[in-house]
């Protein structure tokens, strides 16, 4: 395990001033003191031969439970029902922790390691919290994560078992000061937001995404569209680097749209609004894609990529549930939402007879 020597600092998206590479779990800076919190991009110097095609991450061997090549499923029989060309299920459920999470987990606690930290804290009630716990376990630092009390058992007990310590708190919004105070003045490294208005996860951690890209590519071609249950925006912004590499590197003639599937509007009116700060509440049973905030790498990798925001309702997302377990596949609530995504897409237009699909089954839900 170490840090990638080709990593030649970060770049903010928002103002895109440069700044040397380092843990910067509020984003950038400048940005930070401004009001508008703002996530970080790694760059890298260019490979010493011209053979290495590989996607650059910031940690080399990293510490792994086993993450990445999941199965892309091609789905046929949906494609036709929905009337585009292709359809593909990207398993991430198929992770150790059975969440994409384990792949931003493996390169957040690998840094986390390399940078003398002993605990790693987080705000979270389900996968990441699950997945941080499990990576830290396995590195043998302390897991600090702040829940909601509303907290599935099965999550709690996941994260318990891998000797995590849980704080619950009334809601979403309380367990950010935990974390912040954690971070700030105990020496805890961040392993999720803590900021209000929010900022995106470690950009060490978020580059862990990068490689679904590679393996979409590889398995199915380039695709016209991907569509990703989204939040934070984490999982979002990361594959839209990988693409983004994938792009510049020469592999693809152009980047898929990334459409972002969220249980009802926040990013349609932080994008009307060109401003990703605000408070969107909603009610909904799609657990993984629940509250009320959203963040600028969301709006920028859909921006950046031509995607758009859908919003799927949970009694769409139930139906689409049931049509994925009616062919053999279990996901969560939030995960099956992107295929009801592809139905609204269908009909505004958007997706056509000739489109190639990826939708992200982030968890199978196998502890909702
Ligand atoms: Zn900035």
């Amino acid at each position: 395990m170490q840090m990638n020597p080709r990593l030649s600092g970060l770049r903010c998206i928002r103002c895109t001033s440069l700044w040397l590479p380092d843990d910067y779990p509020e984003g950038c800076p400048s940005c930070l003191a401004a009001g508008h919190p703002a996530s970080l991009e790694c760059g890298y110097d260019g490979p010493d031969t011209d053979v290495d095609d590989t996607i650059p991450m910031p940690v080399l061997a990293p510490l792994t439970l086993g993450e990445g090549a999941t199965p892309n499923l091609e789905a046929a029989d949906l494609a036709r029902a929905e009337g585009i060309g292709q359809l593909w299920l990207k398993c991430e459920s198929a992770n150790p922790t059975g969440s994409h999470k384990d792949r931003m987990a493996a390169q957040l606690v690998s840094r986390a390691c390399l940078a003398g930290a002993t605990r790693v804290a987080a705000a979270s009630s389900g996968n990441a919290g699950v997945s941080l716990a499990a990576y830290c376990a396995a590195a043998g630092l302390q897991a600090d994560i702040a829940i909601t009390r509303n907290c599935p058992p099965r999550q709690r007990e996941a994260m318990q078992r891998f000797g995590a310590k849980l704080s619950a708190f009334e809601d979403s919004l309380a367990r950010w000061p935990y974390v912040a105070d954690l971070c700030r003045n105990h020496g805890a490294f961040a392993g999720t937001n803590y900021l209000n208005p929010p900022v995106g996860t470690h950009p060490y951690g978020v580059e862990g995404y990068k490689p679904i890209a590679q393996e979409i590519l590889d398995t199915c071609g380039p695709p016209t569209d991907i569509i990703v249950p989204t939040a934070r925006g984490d999982l979002l912004w990361g594959i839209f680097l990988g693409w983004q590499h994938l792009l510049q590197s020469g592999r693809i003639a152009r980047l898929p749209r990334l459409h972002a599937v969220e249980p009802y509007a926040r990013l349609s009116r932080a994008r009307a609004a060109g401003d990703a700060r605000g408070l969107w509440e909603g009610i909904t049973d799609q657990y993984s894609i629940a509250g009320g905030t959203c963040t600028l790498q969301s709006l920028e990798a859909m921006s950046r990529s031509g995607g758009t925001p859908v919003e799927v309702s949970d009694a769409a997302a139930a139906q689409a549930q049931q049509r994925l377990e009616r062919r053999g596949v279990t996901t969560e609530l939030s995960s099956a939402a992107a295929l009801a995504a592809v139905s609204r897409l269908r009909r505004s237009g958007v997706l056509d007879a000739e489109s190639s699909v990826v939708l992200m089954v982030t968890s199978d839900g196998r502890r909702g």
